[in-house]
């Protein structure tokens, strides 16, 4: 069967490869996921994912991006609010004198 025009529009998609799966390109590939019209291809550098060790600080700025994503709630289960939290600001000479 020849495909008519709107076939064709419904079965084409605008492709976007994201190099690199870390949070912006995790981030990026499922925000665009949401458009049925593009088709997200996410390509990583590492074997696997896996955990590493690292903590992480999400400031509460951040929370309305992961909360647009639909990850907070899931985000939230495994996160403890830091109450009493300081910055300052410092080099690293100061700790290490050379
Ligand atoms: C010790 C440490 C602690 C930190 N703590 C915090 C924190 O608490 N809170 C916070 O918000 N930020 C923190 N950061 C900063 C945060 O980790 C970075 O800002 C963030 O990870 C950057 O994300 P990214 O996706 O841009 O890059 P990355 O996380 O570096 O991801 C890039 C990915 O691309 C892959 N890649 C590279 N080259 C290729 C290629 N050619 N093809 C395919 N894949 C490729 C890599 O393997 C990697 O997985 C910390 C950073 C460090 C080093």
């Amino acid at each position: 069967m020849v495909p008519t025009q709107d076939d064709s529009k419904a079965t084409t998609k605008f492709r976007v490869a994201i190099c690199g799966g870390g949070i912006a390109g995790i981030c990026l590939a499922l925000s665009l996921s949401k458009y049925p019209d593009i088709q997200v291809d996410l390509y990583e550098a590492a074997a696997r994912f896996t955990e590493i060790g690292a903590g992480l600080t999400v400031q509460g700025r951040t929370w309305k991006p992961l909360e647009l994503m639909g990850v907070d709630a899931t985000l939230r289960k495994a996160a403890a609010a830091a109450n009493n939290v300081a910055t300052s600001e410092f080099s690293i000479r100061d700790i290490f004198p050379f």
